[in-house]
């Protein structure tokens, strides 16, 4: 049965008017007539305002790793708000939520806090510049770290062709000075030679290497401890810091993110979504002597830095993610959702392989894992973006961009995998009719 999205359809027509695409991010909208507008959400559901319930597998693009309206947190956050919000002071509880990180990321010998991913990521790409006295820096194609004009970089695949050597690099957005475009070099991951390359000719005005080793806003697609060693060493050789963007991975994957999980340190990194459960607060963290910095001659700060709720959330989450198995339990969660989804995808013989964490697994239509986005571009992600739509339909939110990885919560139950598992193959079986009536009709 279709969802009806009656009082969404009616909210965005009334939103449009005053918010651009009636949202508050770009990625919000799905449409005119898809756009949904959220009542409330709890544990693992959400609701929105037609009353349609769904199992969330976006979380706020990963943040509710506890799952939403967490009681433990949101009773700390609660206390937090007596605490007073914002001074341009600081607070004793900082120290205790540093001390935390540290203990979980070994890399983190020092930290500073920040309001969101990306201005966690300005700051470390900052000081980077500042400790390497180089402003050039590498990224990885089909990597995402936030909205600022250094970061919103991409290689278009769509026309590329390999046979002329790499795709070219085009702004995210208009607006962002072209003139930056100068100090940015992309390379694919898992391909260390060609990070090589890029380092021997322009090494010497290279500071920083910014990459997410595992993908989270390409599928997931993981960088090999093969190709992580030599891009370790080729940082060291060149003088360059490597940046790890833990924003998505960080305090999901393991209790020291992806730094623990591939067994590697950063010299620089950073985190934001799960740290908190939902509430807003990010940080820059790394090798203390690059992080002495700040405060030496490199400026960090915000007037909303450490606001005491969203601190108070912190302390909590941080708590709990790094004394209770609830990383064990999302974890057994994903392991289980991706065991039924290949059964379904099996039993119809539709080719599929997973990337990444369980935690945060990315699903591929092809048998074949990529490697890096290039090969994402080269599978066929359109049944994915017709699976999506059907998904919603029968209450199963997933990102429709099939880069987004699906994301586990701690409340995700035995309730919301039977429904889900039920859910997908029908969704499934209406993707392939839709498909074979399309051909049938020559439409394909
Ligand atoms: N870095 C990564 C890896 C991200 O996935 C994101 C957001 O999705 C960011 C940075 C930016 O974080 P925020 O949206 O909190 O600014």
């Amino acid at each position: 049965m279709r969802r009806s999205l009656t009082r969404s359809n009616q909210h965005f027509q009334k939103a449009v008017n005053r918010l651009p695409l009636g949202v508050t991010s770009n990625f919000r909208y799905w449409g005119n007539d898809r756009t949904i507008y959220v009542d409330h959400a709890k544990g693992g559901r959400l609701w929105d305002i037609d009353g349609n319930e769904y199992i969330d597998y976006r979380l706020g693009y990963g943040p509710c790793i506890l799952g939403y309206g967490d009681p433990r947190v949101d009773t700390a956050a609660r206390a937090g708000i007596e605490v007073g919000g914002v001074f341009a002071l600081s607070t004793e509880l900082e120290y205790a939520v540093a001390e935390r990180i540290s203990k979980m990321v070994p890399a983190a010998e020092l930290v500073r806090f920040s309001n969101s991913g990306t201005e966690a990521v300005m700051a470390a790409l900052r000081l980077a510049r500042a400790y390497t006295r180089k402003d050039s820096y590498v990224m990885v194609e089909g990597g995402y770290h936030g909205v600022f004009d250094a970061a919103l970089w991409y290689t278009p695949m769509k026309n590329w062709d390999p046979s002329k050597g790499d795709p070219e690099v085009a702004a995210y957005s208009e607006g962002v000075p072209l003139s930056l475009k100068a100090m940015l070099h992309m390379v694919p991951l898992n391909d260390a030679n060609r990070l090589e390359d890029v380092l021997k000719i322009h090494g010497d005005e290279i500071g920083a290497f910014l990459f997410e080793p595992i993908m989270g806003n390409c599928c997931s697609i993981t960088a090999t401890q093969a190709y992580l060693h030599d891009a370790r060493t080729l940082c060291e050789q060149h003088d360059v810091l490597m940046i790890v963007d833990e924003v998505k991975t960080g305090f999901r994957v393991a209790r020291g993110g992806v730094q623990e999980l591939l067994g590697f340190k950063a010299d620089l990194c950073t985190f934001a979504k799960a740290m908190a459960n939902g509430y807003p607060i990010a940080a820059v963290a790394g090798r203390e002597d690059i992080m002495r910095r700040i405060g030496d001659d490199v400026v960090h700060g915000g007037t909303f830095t450490c606001h005491s709720v969203a601190l108070a959330a912190a302390d909590k989450t941080l708590e709990i993610l790094d004394e209770t198995p609830a990383l064990q339990t999302i974890e057994a969660y994903g392991i289980k959702l991706q065991q039924g989804i290949g059964r379904i995808l099996d039993q119809r013989s539709i080719e599929h392989s997973f990337v990444g964490h369980p935690s945060m697994g990315g699903l591929f239509f092809t048998a074949e894992r990529p490697m890096n986005y290039r090969d994402w571009a080269n599978t066929d992600y359109s049944f994915y973006e017709k699976l999506a739509p059907e998904l919603h339909d029968r209450g199963i939110l997933c990102e429709p961009d099939s880069r987004e990885p699906w994301f586990i919560c701690e409340a995700h139950d035995e309730s919301c995998l039977s429904k889900t598992l039920t859910s997908f193959a029908l969704a499934v079986d209406a993707t392939v009719s839709q498909l074979h009536a399309r051909i049938a009709g020559g439409t394909a």
